[in-house]
């Protein structure tokens, strides 16, 4: 029986709508090849919401995203719209769409593929075969807890305050979904937190330590955060799935993904405790090279990927995805920004956007044939 899902694009700004329009031509080829039907509606956010509407979101945008079984966003914000205020930064818009879906669980995966193992700043030895799973914690921790802002002290300082604060419910939640995570992937969970300093860190240890024995199936270790950071860049291989709350995510996912080398390959997916995730590429919206035909369209195309896996659970949908990913590297194809110094005498063809999104189709239609 023919799959139905109602899937929301919201291209948003700069190389957005380009990295878009590839990976919507994919998912058409993907559902004829794997029987399934896909209802795309496109919808205003960021800068493009703002000068439509006044509103990074509008409100008719969350509502269709609240209605569909999955969002699908490339990037937001630009130049134009960086001096606006707090409330009209595009930004905000990508705050309100998590808070407003409930998303609370961030996975950020970082894997080294053979192929563009040079596009790394690390030695090869060290990062080939890397393939890491960041879960974050992304609605609590620090970012969000109280109290919070600047006040005057009695002496007539000023004090900034920020309070890292997590209740056993929060951590419950995105401890399984990282459980259920690494249960997919190799099974190892690393949990990173500060326990030896933070008691916020030390309820969520002993949560996580609970919590493991619904899951004797998955291997548990624990890391201090700047040991994590250390491990990171000293022996990357020996980690699985991570999971960390808001701010160590933050910072961790970002070093992790910097192993890649290349912004324009990494995809990422948010997640909440019932109805759409929202699927996008982790960079920006490249205002540098926007509207020039020159953007990496993958990393757009393997969020697609993540939101067949984790979204919808359309597996070997997900999976046609990532080997067509596969074969057009193999093939030699490259964007300017994964092309390397040698890339040129190595034989590798730069592309432009649009060309690879054909390389891509190209590859998923013959794997079809065969
Ligand atoms: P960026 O990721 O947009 O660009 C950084 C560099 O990487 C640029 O040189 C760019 O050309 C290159 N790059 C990024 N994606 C690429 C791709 N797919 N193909 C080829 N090259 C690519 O980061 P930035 O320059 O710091 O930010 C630009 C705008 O994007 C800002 O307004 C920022 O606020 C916004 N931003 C949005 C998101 C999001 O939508 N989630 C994330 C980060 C930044």
């Amino acid at each position: 029986m023919t799959q139905k899902y109602r899937i929301t694009l919201l291209p948003g700004d700069g190389i957005g709508p380009e990295i878009m329009s590839v990976t919507v031509e994919v998912l058409k080829v993907i559902g004829k090849q794997c029987d399934i039907q896909f209802e795309f509606s496109e919808a205003l956010m960021g800068g493009a919401a703002i000068d439509a509407t006044g509103e990074p979101l509008p409100a008719d945008t969350l509502e269709m995203c609240r209605n569909s079984d999955a969002v699908l966003l490339a990037a937001i914000g630009g130049y134009k719209w960086d001096n606006l205020p707090r409330h009209q930064r595009p930004e905000t818009g990508l705050l309100a769409l998590r808070s407003g879906l409930g998303l609370f669980a961030n996975l950020r995966p970082a894997t080294i593929l053979p192929q563009l193992v040079d596009a790394s700043t690390l030695k090869p030895e060290v990062v080939a075969g890397v393939d890491i799973m960041v879960v974050r914690e992304l609605t609590g921790g620090i970012y969000f807890g109280k109290p919070k802002g600047v006040f005057a002290t009695e002496t007539g300082e000023q004090r900034g305050v920020n309070t890292m604060a997590y209740t056993s419910a929060e951590i419950d939640r995105i401890g399984r979904v990282a459980f259920e995570t690494a249960r997919k992937r190799r099974g190892k969970l690393c949990s990173v937190d500060k326990a030896n300093v933070l008691e916020v860190s030390q309820l969520w240890r002993d949560r996580i330590i609970l919590l493991s024995s619904e899951y004797p199936d998955v291997e548990l270790s624990h890391l201090y955060v700047d040991n994590a950071a250390m491990q990171l860049v000293r022996a990357p291989k020996q980690f699985d799935t991570i999971v960390t709350g808001n701010l160590f995510g933050d910072i961790l996912s970002d070093a992790a993904a910097m192993l890649t080398g290349s912004i324009g390959m990494l995809p990422s997916a948010s997640l909440g405790a019932s109805g759409p995730g929202v699927f996008e590429p982790v960079h920006g919206s490249a205002p540098d090279i926007a509207g020039q035909d020159k953007a990496n369209p993958l990393a757009q195309a393997l969020s697609a990927a993540m939101m067949l896996k984790y979204g919808l659970n359309e597996l070997a949908a997900a999976e046609k995805i990532e080997q067509a990913v596969m074969q057009v590297l193999d093939g030699g194809y490259r964007t300017g920004d994964i092309m390397s110094d040698f890339s040129g005498t190595l034989g590798m063809k730069m592309l432009g956007c649009r060309a690879m999104g054909e390389a891509l189709i190209g590859v998923l239609e013959n794997s079809n044939n065969d």
